[in-house]
């Protein structure tokens, strides 16, 4: 095999494996994101249940087991960590609340995270 033969092989295999190297790296972090956003849809749903709560009600709920059975079935699960991570993140203050997945589960640890005032707490 001539030198310039190899050293040819040897940059496309370099190429390919930095290809697959960034695909595989790509497709991880959108699954962790795709998990992260399935989270957040969780958070979503348990806070349009917190809402509908405080429609029929003079208070939002002290915990969030109260919002079952009559505004969710049951409390939803976090994606990643595959249990429900939200219940004991739940804080409330008078009307505020805030939520969020407990644990270092995504990107950031506590995140995502959700206040009544703030809305979506990004930092
Ligand atoms: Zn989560």
């Amino acid at each position: 095999m001539s030198p310039r033969l190899t050293l040819g092989l040897a940059a496309g295999l370099t190429t390919l494996g930095l290809a697959g190297w960034l695909l595989i790296r790509h497709q991880v972090n959108t699954q962790a994101s795709s998990r992260e956003r399935e989270c957040e849809t969780s958070i979503r749903t348990i806070v349009s249940a917190i809402e509908l709560y405080r429609s029929h009600n003079p208070r939002v709920p002290e915990r969030l087991e109260q919002l079952i059975p009559r505004y969710l079935p049951e409390i939803p699960r976090c994606p990643k960590a595959k249990k429900d991570t939200y219940s004991e993140s739940y804080l409330v203050y008078q009307t505020k609340y805030t939520l969020f997945c407990r644990g270092h589960h995504h990107r950031r640890e506590n995140r995502p995270a959700f206040s009544k005032t703030q809305g979506w707490i990004r930092e």
